[in-house]
């Protein structure tokens, strides 16, 4: 059976992971031109009942620790005037959901393949009907099982749902440091060990501490899809972005940077340093996300994984741990043998099942977050939410092997 995975992100190269383990030959590919091609943004908590999971399955436990924060749990939270409302300290023992940066994740689980089993700079245009998958500037291919883990627009989820992301209403500008103890220590206070939120209303300035002195964060607004447009940065994409009159993206930063401090002038001029004294571009990120709870009627020789099944808001940090255990649950139930056709559809069943709830209560929660400010009562009991995570890995390990 060939079985192509469209998209080399943590979903889609945990499930060519567990299916090359299992001995079934699986092709992967990738718009990116290479593994490093592409910034690959900041760091990612991965959670002792879902992305652990699929790292166990994937047999890259030992890899994964290697690599892993656990002290990057750690959490502060202020307000306005800077003043700590919250703290949280982890200790570097704590597993439940150590963070470790995107680009080390999905690097580990590149080199956890068979050479050349990526097939870098495929861009996928099309899939049609028959598991016809179309190519940029290169000839079609064939496969008997397509697999679509090609992110938020996702190029194979038109075959099965009309469903489209839908802007949340609210937008993240990326914010950068690196040498952060030697060269920008007010922003190293500030994020201690691993997050810092300070919260206004329809206003959040994040910080997350990644490996190698790096910090990245947002700038979060309450926004028009357009703000930047409106702001007369240039003429409106519909992503977000501005595009100059030759029709070329066009990126103001220090525009962008003055637009934002005007909006956060009554924060503290500590806290304002996380939009002054980011380094390079100023990059636009708006916040999409699928309909929620999604479903849609199995069709033979497809189905979809991760953010091309679930697009959620980040808010819960469920993104890419439900994408790498669908890769994994997929994996397991077509390695599992039977019809491949029986094996996906128990995947979509238990994944939909799954994935809505938490995706509705993820896109609940960031609309919540900033609208009408911050509520410290809304955040959740750290200690309460380990115990859970460990049940619930218990609970699904179990359910596993009865
Ligand atoms: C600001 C922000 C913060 C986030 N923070 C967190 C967090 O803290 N915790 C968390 O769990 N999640 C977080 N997420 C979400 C997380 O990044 C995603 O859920 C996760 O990366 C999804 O993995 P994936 O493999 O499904 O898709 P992706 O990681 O999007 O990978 C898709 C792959 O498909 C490829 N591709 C796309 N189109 C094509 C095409 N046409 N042809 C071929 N290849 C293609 C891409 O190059 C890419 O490699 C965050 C997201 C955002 C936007």
């Amino acid at each position: 059976m060939e079985i192509a995975i469209i998209g080399a992100g943590p979903g889609g190269l945990t499930c060519a992971r567990v299916l090359q383990k299992a001995g079934m030959p699986v092709t992967v590919y990738d718009a990116d031109t290479a593994l490093t091609a592409r910034d690959q943004g900041g760091t990612l908590d991965i959670h002792a009942d879902t992305g652990q999971i699929a790292l166990a399955d994937a047999g890259l436990t030992a890899e994964f620790a290697a690599l892993a924060r656990p002290e990057g749990q750690s959490k502060r939270m202020l307000d306005p005037s800077g003043a700590v409302v919250m703290e949280h300290l982890v200790d570097d023992d704590e597993d439940t959901a150590p963070e470790i940066d995107r680009a080390q994740l999905r690097g580990l689980l590149a080199a956890s393949l068979a050479p050349g089993t990526i097939r870098w700079g495929h861009r996928v245009t099309e899939v049609r009907p028959g598991g016809e998958v179309v190519l940029a500037d290169r000839p079609p291919i064939t496969a008997d099982l397509v697999i679509g883990a090609d992110g938020a627009w996702s190029r194979v989820r038109p075959l099965l749902t009309p469903a489209t992301p839908e802007y949340t209403g609210i937008s993240f500008v990326e914010v950068r440091f690196t040498e952060v103890d030697e060269r920008h220590p007010a922003i190293a206070e500030l994020v201690g060990q691993g997050h810092m939120w300070a919260n206004g209303d329809g206003q959040n300035l994040i910080l997350q501490r990644n490996s190698g002195g790096h910090v990245r964060g947002y700038v979060g607004i309450r926004a028009e899809l357009d703000w930047l447009a409106r702001a007369g940065l240039g003429r409106a994409d519909g992503r977000g972005g501005v595009v100059d009159a030759n029709g070329v993206q066009a990126l103001d930063t220090e525009r962008v940077r003055a637009e934002l401090l005007e909006r956060f002038a009554h924060f503290a001029a500590p806290l304002r340093r996380v939009i002054t004294d980011s380094e390079g571009d100023l990059v636009n990120r708006p916040i999409f996300a699928l309909p929620a709870p999604l479903a849609w009627p199995h069709r033979p020789g497809l189905t979809l994984l991760g953010d091309a099944a679930h697009l959620m808001s980040p808010f819960g940090g469920e993104g890419v741990n439900l994408a790498m255990l669908d890769g994994a649950e997929l994996a397991r139930e077509i390695a599992a043998g039977g019809a491949p056709d029986e094996a996906v559809t128990r995947y979509e069943t238990r994944m939909l099942a799954r994935s809505g709830p938490v995706a509705a209560g993820a896109n609940g929660a960031i609309k919540e977050f900033f609208e009408g400010g911050f509520d410290l009562a809304d955040v959740p009991d750290f200690a309460e939410e380990t115990e859970q995570w460990k049940a619930n890995a218990a609970a699904y390990l179990a359910g596993r092997e009865n």
